[in-house]
């Protein structure tokens, strides 16, 4: 197979850094475009010597140009404390750093992949979400910079694929978890997996009755990874994510186990526009990757409970 050049932005966070890895191990080059704003060198740092690997501190909302033959767009905070933190620069990255990357493959005619998000639902109404439901967005809340957001950077994606026969590769992701989760991010996991270490109060947000699907990160990249591989016509949006539904009561029972902790449970309010319910219909990935996700909750857990132990006692031993 012939090397590749990657361009992967958003590279130096969660999801991006296992791509950037995965991308190297499978013998490409990678340029990984990243401004830091929520990821951390740390996530890339074992690659710096790796001579495939080359690092752009770079905002996406400004244009970019370089040489690639291949783009994954990541970049964007994709944790509500993060992306509510500023939501206009999260609007901007969405939209701006949408329009610069496509243009970026335009000028290049390369495929072009997008990290979209289950959150293009909305609160859905219908359940599970198959890709054909257009979601019941609120377009004016807290979250809409968002959704909204991404809403938007899908339509671009499929006006770019229609007006300039762009290949976009369109992905709607749902919850991911692993190691290199940001520990400060409010994420359910990893607050559950923190709080459960360090023996703290389990914060169940509502009457923890609400579920979410949990994909373990190496699935969800492997996804990636195929969907790039598809035949042009292949554009998506396909859903990606684990179809087994977890309600939050069940996750901190698991992690209550998993780490042998003796934190007890305690309610909080429910944040504003908190989904009920979100199960991702992958039909479609089923059929047009043949993939489905192979790790089980409890073996993504325990990998997950010994990357925020190790990093806990890295902190204490400092
Ligand atoms: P993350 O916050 O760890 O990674 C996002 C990266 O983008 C960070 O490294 C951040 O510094 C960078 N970034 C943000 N704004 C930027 C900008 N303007 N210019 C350049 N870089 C910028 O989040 P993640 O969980 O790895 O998510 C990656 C992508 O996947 C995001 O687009 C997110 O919306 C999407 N996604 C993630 C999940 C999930 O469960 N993790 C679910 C759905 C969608
Ligand atoms: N762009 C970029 N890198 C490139 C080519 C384009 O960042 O290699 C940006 C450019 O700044 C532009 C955007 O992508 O604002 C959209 O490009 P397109 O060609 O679609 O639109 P136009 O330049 O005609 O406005
Ligand atoms: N949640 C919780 N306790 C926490 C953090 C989150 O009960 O400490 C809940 C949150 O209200 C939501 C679910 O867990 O219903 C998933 O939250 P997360 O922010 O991880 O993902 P998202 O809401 O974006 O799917």
């Amino acid at each position: 197979m012939k090397m590749k050049r990657v361009l992967v932005t958003g590279g130096g966070g969660f999801l991006g850094s296992h791509l950037c890895d995965q991308l190297l191990e499978r013998g490409n080059e990678v340029i990984c475009v990243d401004n830091f704003f929520t990821g951390s060198k740390r996530n890339i740092r074992h690659l710096h010597n790796n001579e495939y690997f080359e690092l752009i501190r770079h905002d996406v909302t400004f244009p970019l140009f370089v040489e690639v033959d291949e783009i994954y767009n990541l970049a964007c905070p994709a944790s509500p404390v993060h992306y509510q933190y500023d939501p206009i620069q999260t609007t901007k990255t969405n939209v701006h750093g949408a329009i610069n990357m496509l243009g970026l493959a335009k000028r290049l005619n390369v495929p072009i992949f997008q990290a979209s998000t289950s959150e293009v639902y909305g609160d859905p109404d219908v359940h599970p979400q198959t890709e054909d439901y257009w979601g019941n967005v609120n377009p004016i809340g807290i979250r809409s910079c968002y959704d909204e957001g991404k809403r938007c950077a899908e339509t671009l994606f499929f006006d770019y694929q229609r007006q300039v026969d762009l290949s976009v590769k369109v992905a709607r992701i749902f919850n991911t978890y692993g190691p290199r989760m940001q520990p400060d991010d409010g994420r359910v996991v990893s607050n559950f997996i923190l709080q459960a270490l360090k023996g703290e109060e389990i914060t169940i947000f509502g009457d923890g009755e609400q579920t979410r699907s949990f994909c373990y990160v190496d699935d969800m990249v492997d996804a990636f990874l195929r969907f790039m591989e598809t035949p042009r016509q292949v554009t998506g949006p396909i859903n990606l994510g684990n179809p087994v539904e977890t309600s939050m009561l069940e996750l901190a029972a698991t992690i209550i186990e998993l780490t042998n902790s003796k934190s007890k449970l305690v309610k909080r309010p429910l944040p504003e526009d908190d989904p009920r319910k979100r199960l991702p219909d992958i039909t479609r990935a089923k059929e047009t990757l043949a993939w489905e996700p192979t790790t089980t909750l409890r073996e993504g857990l325990l990998k997950t409970i010994r990357y925020f132990d190790a990093a806990l006692r890295r902190a204490e031993a400092r």
